[in-house]
């Protein structure tokens, strides 16, 4: 989509990468909540998680879980833990429609969100 923010980002046309491969990328996010805070996307746009279905979409999200896992292994917070986070739709205040995985780590963080 042209005038995604997240699309543009992970196709290149502005923001850093800091890991990519055939079907994802991954970028710090741009107001962290915790010393990690990374948001792991699908290069292909998919709005919302609600429209994930299975087959293609379903690989593309475990791939998307491991490619975090990853992410977790090299900043160094798999020991200690880290949060996997996706909001979907308003009442869980999803602000950016194209799917993406919060990555959050580097703290301690409270049960249940707020
Ligand atoms: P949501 O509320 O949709 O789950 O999360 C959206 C996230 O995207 C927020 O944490 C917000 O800080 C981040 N964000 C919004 N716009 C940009 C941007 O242009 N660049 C980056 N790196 N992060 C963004
Ligand atoms: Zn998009």
């Amino acid at each position: 989509m042209s005038d995604c923010v997240f699309c543009k980002i992970a196709n290149k046309e502005m923001g850093k990468l800091v890991y990519e491969d055939e079907t994802v990328a991954a970028f710090d996010d741009l107001n962290p909540q915790a010393p990690v805070h990374v948001l792991i996307v699908p290069k292909r746009h998919i709005a919302r998680i609600s429209d994930v279905a299975n087959g293609e979409d379903a690989t593309l999200m475990g791939h998307i879980l491991v490619v975090a896992n990853e992410i977790a292994r090299e900043r160094g917070i798999t020991e200690n833990g880290y949060r996997i986070v996706v909001n979907c739709n308003e009442d869980a205040g999803q602000s950016v429609w194209h799917v993406h995985f919060h990555l959050l780590g580097g703290r301690k963080m409270n049960w249940p969100p707020g």
